[in-house]
């Protein structure tokens, strides 16, 4: 079954009067569950746009998006925020983190945003999600002593504290070194493969997007190509 579904998407930047720049043009995608997709393209083509669509950070001018077979078009921002909550974990290539935070406190942020009671329960993952990104030693650690790599874990941790069935990340190799790079890809790996996490993926390292199940290509706010791999093992 399809996790994440767009309909006729159109997104226009500025108003009539402040001259509008139509960015994606007539989307139609769809995501299956529990797959490992990347989206590609030059700068400025629309994958972050269309990544904050599929995401309901950002509403499209047109068009309807369907998270889990609810179409998200009509909900309220109270209602979306509690959705992404239950549904949607994000990774940035610029982490993010707090950097006079620790490890910990970087992965429970999610909580505190949205004002949710930290449990034990909810601290115990916590500690869990950092021995599985392999920080249990440096978990009290600043954010700021720690290094590009670790910091990207740190993120990654922090994007399944929710417990996540979509991961959206934007570029999140993108400032890591090639070895770190590889390391971070089968992390994700990983994750998608054993909490069963559909991830969709902004990269500009081909090899990572050649590795995904899926691949597609956006040009000027259109799809150029759409490669999906007939065997999901990689
Ligand atoms: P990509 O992620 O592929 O680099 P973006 O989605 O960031 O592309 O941007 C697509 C186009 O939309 C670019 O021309 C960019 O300048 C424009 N754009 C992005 N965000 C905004 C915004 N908030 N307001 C106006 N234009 C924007
Ligand atoms: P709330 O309204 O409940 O405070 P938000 O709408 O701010 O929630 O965000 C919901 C989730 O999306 C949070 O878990 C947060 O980590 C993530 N998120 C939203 N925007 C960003 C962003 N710009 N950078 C990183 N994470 C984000």
């Amino acid at each position: 079954p399809n996790i994440i579904e767009l309909k006729n998407i159109n997104k226009t930047y500025g108003s009539k009067t402040s001259n509008p720049t139509q960015v994606l043009f007539d989307l139609n995608l769809s995501f299956e569950e529990h797959t490992f997709n990347s989206i590609i393209g030059q700068s400025g083509s629309g994958k972050s746009t269309l990544l904050n669509i599929l995401g309901t950070l950002d509403k499209a001018t047109s068009g309807d998006v369907f998270i889990n077979g609810t179409n998200t078009q009509e909900m309220k921002k109270n209602e979306l925020s509690m959705l992404r909550n239950e549904t949607i974990g994000f990774i940035f290539q610029f982490h993010y983190l707090l950097p006079e935070f620790t490890a910990l406190e970087n992965v429970l942020l999610p909580y505190r945003i949205s004002k949710r009671p930290i449990t034990k329960e909810v601290q115990d993952r916590a500690i869990e999600l950092l021995e599985i990104v392999g920080l249990t030693k440096v978990k009290d650690n600043l954010s700021i002593n720690m290094s590009g790599g670790q910091q990207q874990r740190v993120a990654i941790a922090r994007s399944l504290i929710n417990n996540p069935k979509i991961i959206l990340a934007d570029e999140p190799t993108g400032n890591l070194d090639s070895d770190t790079t590889e390391q971070v890809y089968e992390l994700l790996r990983e994750i998608n493969k054993k909490y069963k996490t559909t991830f969709i993926i902004i990269t500009h390292d081909r090899h990572i997007a050649e590795k995904a199940d899926r691949i597609i290509e956006i040009k000027d706010g259109r799809i150029n190509f759409d490669i999906k791999k007939s065997n999901n093992e990689s």
